[in-house]
């Protein structure tokens, strides 16, 4: 029996409400039309395929039927694949040959009817996430080409449209005017042929907007000024004034619109994915959860994801410097050290205490890490490929740095330093024991990953600041233990003024102020703009402070105890505005800016809108509370008085 191809569709309607800015898709008589048997509204999104090599060089099929490698250009259908997946191997359609791509290097119009013919090839995933085209001669071994090893597969998601009656909106070859033709029917399934399908592109700002791309790599163009009032597939992008008439409004219920997400939802069985640690795998380590000084949280056990931290301990991210000899886990992979009673000393603290400290820090910036890596990976859809602006290398961290009020993120260095500091009694106090310092530590660096040119000073730098206390925030709130731990100590209040949450650094500001738990600096404060300092440490607390007043109404907005409690509202709510910080980051501009904690806040906004449809929950009370206290904090004009 010839094996059926699987076409694995996406279930995501595209709905097309208008046409351009103000000209509606649905057309009457007199104005612009398809034709006479109905307008397509809404799409269904189908995944090509492009393979991709280091060099940007994409795999086509030629006119005469060979396969090349051309310059990488998504708009161009010869580059194009369609997956067909038999089962146990594969066969790749070009789009605009409509033919397979053979073993030999040469087009193929006839489907494979099994493994060893022409058009059958089995796609194999090598070690750096890329992928070879291979074949085989004997069922046990792979060859392929040397133009088709090693490749990025990036998925392309195309859009068909089909009328009431099942057709599908093709373009007319010659003209490249719109019409209606039927697809392409395998046993009970119909897919759309391959000029039937368009790149729908989505605006990158994230707006509703997007523009179509027919099979003759021409946008789709509604021309009211046409005398026959239709549209076409005509225009190539040189006029700039044409492009209302080619920008399409939209709606969709999934975010983001991006090939990358699309491409993380769609079933891939040809390839597997990065893999999940399988249960039981992990590394437990010991940690203070907040300092030594907040004796409700002390010492407790935390779970990492990473499967590949080694003796040191040192994983391909970091690495630790201190006068202890390399730590090994244990038979289970673990690093569950016990911290004595002896006394601290400094600054020849004892073995015990400094092989703690060592996992003790190396943990929460891996946590740390973790947490936020793992948002970029939600948000894209792909493990992050990001560079590291410290150098091709690990990043170092000295826990025991000497003796200093200090601790620091260095570039320049490559380092996490956490320093020493004596109280008046002698006594000293060791910052790396903080979780709130190493966490605002790690942040300064994940912050430097992302926004390289935010060192700074004026409300750029104040946002690094607040960046790190709030990564301290965030770090604790995402700790199921710590934040049941805070529901119960505050009944669910957020603006107890005593809670650990909001205090950054306890022991230290206890040390420095003499201040009782209220921490080094305290997020649950009152500072507004025009009161502000300009040193970036104290103006940090106006955005800070902004933050924690959103996380505070965002949870009593979402609190409702009697259907789901407090603690699991508040892990959801804080990872839904850690996410939608790292969006505002992302979008805001590269470079330092005066207004740099309004620029934040509104493309706060912005991200809500996208989480909104991510969640498929209505956020727009959530862009109210942030509009609020933007304005209340004096956001716009904090420290530039
Ligand atoms: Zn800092």
């Amino acid at each position: 029996m010839v094996p059926k191809p699987l076409y694995p569709e996406v279930k995501i309607n595209w709905k097309l409400p208008a046409v351009n800015v103000d000209r509606p898709f649905n057309i009457s008589p007199g104005t612009a039309s398809f034709s006479s048997e109905a307008e397509p509204s809404s799409g269904k999104v189908y995944r090509y395929f492009a393979f991709i090599d280091s060099s940007k060089l994409a795999i086509s099929m030629e006119k005469d039927g060979s396969i090349k490698k051309n310059l990488y250009n998504f708009t161009d259908p010869s580059q194009l694949w369609r997956i067909d997946n038999y089962g146990n191997f594969y066969a790749l359609y070009n789009k605009k040959y409509g033919a397979y791509l053979g073993k030999s290097l040469k087009a193929n119009k006839e489907k494979p009817d099994n493994n060893w013919h022409e058009s059958a090839v089995y796609l194999v995933e090598n070690d750096e996430h890329t992928y070879s085209i291979g074949y085989t001669r004997d069922n046990k071994q792979l060859d392929s080409a040397d133009i088709l090893r090693n490749l990025t597969l990036v998925t392309i998601p195309l859009v068909a449209w089909r009328n009431p009656s099942g057709k599908f909106v093709s373009i007319e070859s010659n003209q490249g005017s719109l019409n209606f033709s039927d697809g392409e029917t395998h046993g009970s399934t119909t897919i759309p042929k391959p000029e039937q399908l368009f790149l729908f592109v989505p605006h990158p700002d994230f707006s509703t907007k997007s523009v179509i791309i027919g099979q003759n790599e021409k946008f789709l163009e509604f021309n009211p000024s046409d005398s026959n009032k239709s549209s076409s597939f005509g225009f190539e992008l040189k006029t700039p004034e044409r492009l209302p008439f080619i920008l399409f409004d939209y709606d969709q219920n999934i975010y983001p619109r991006g090939a990358n997400f699309l491409a993380s939802r769609l079933q891939q069985p040809s390839i597997s994915k990065a893999a999940v640690p399988p249960p039981g795998k992990g590394t437990r380590v010991r940690v203070w959860k907040s300092d030594p000084s907040v004796k409700t949280i002390g010492i407790r056990e935390l779970f990492l994801i990473n499967t590949d931290i080694k003796s040191g301990p040192v994983d391909p991210w970091f690495e630790t410097v201190s006068t202890a000899k390399p730590i090994a886990p244990d038979a289970n992979g673990d690093f569950l050290l016990d911290f004595d009673n002896t006394p601290s000393q400094a600054p020849n603290e004892s073995d015990n205490h400094t092989r703690f400290d060592v996992v003790h820090t190396f943990s929460t910036v891996r946590y740390t890490y973790d947490l936020l890596l793992g948002d970029l990976e939600y948000l894209d859809g792909n493990p992050p490929q990001l560079t590291r602006p410290w150098g091709n290398k690990r990043l170092q961290i000295f826990p025991h740095a000497g003796e200093d009020a200090n601790a620091y993120y260095s570039r320049e260095e490559g380092a996490l330093k956490f320093f020493f500091t004596k109280r008046k009694d002698g006594t000293p106090i060791f910052l790396c024991r903080s979780l709130d310092v190493v966490a605002h530590e790690a942040g300064h660096s994940f912050l430097d990953i992302l926004q390289p040119q935010w060192r700074s000073d004026g409300q750029t730098g104040g946002f690094h600041e607040a960046f790190g206390d709030l990564c301290s925030l965030f770090v604790l709130i995402s700790m199921a233990d710590i934040a049941d731990l805070f529901v119960t100590l505050t009944k669910a209040n957020l603006r107890d003024p005593n809670n650990f949450l909001s205090a950054v650094g306890e022991e230290f500001g206890d040390a420095l102020f003499n201040n009782k738990g209220k921490g080094l600096r305290n997020l649950s404060n009152d500072l507004i703009g025009s009161k502000a300092q300009p040193e970036v440490h104290a103006l940090s607390l106006v955005f800070s402070g902004f933050y924690y007043d959103v996380l505070v109404d965002v949870f009593a907005l979402e609190r409702n105890p009697a259907i789901k409690g407090d603690t699991d509202t508040l892990l959801d709510v804080a990872t839904a505005l850690r996410r939608a910080l790292i969006i505002a980051i992302r979008v805001s501009s590269e470079s330092s800016t005066k207004t740099k904690f309004q620029e934040l806040a509104t493309n706060l906004e912005t991200a809500f809108e996208t989480l909104s449809r991510r969640l498929g929950v209505n956020l727009s009370s959530w862009t109210e509370v942030v509009r609020k206290h933007a304005k209340a904090r004096e956001l716009s004009i904090a420290g530039l008085s």
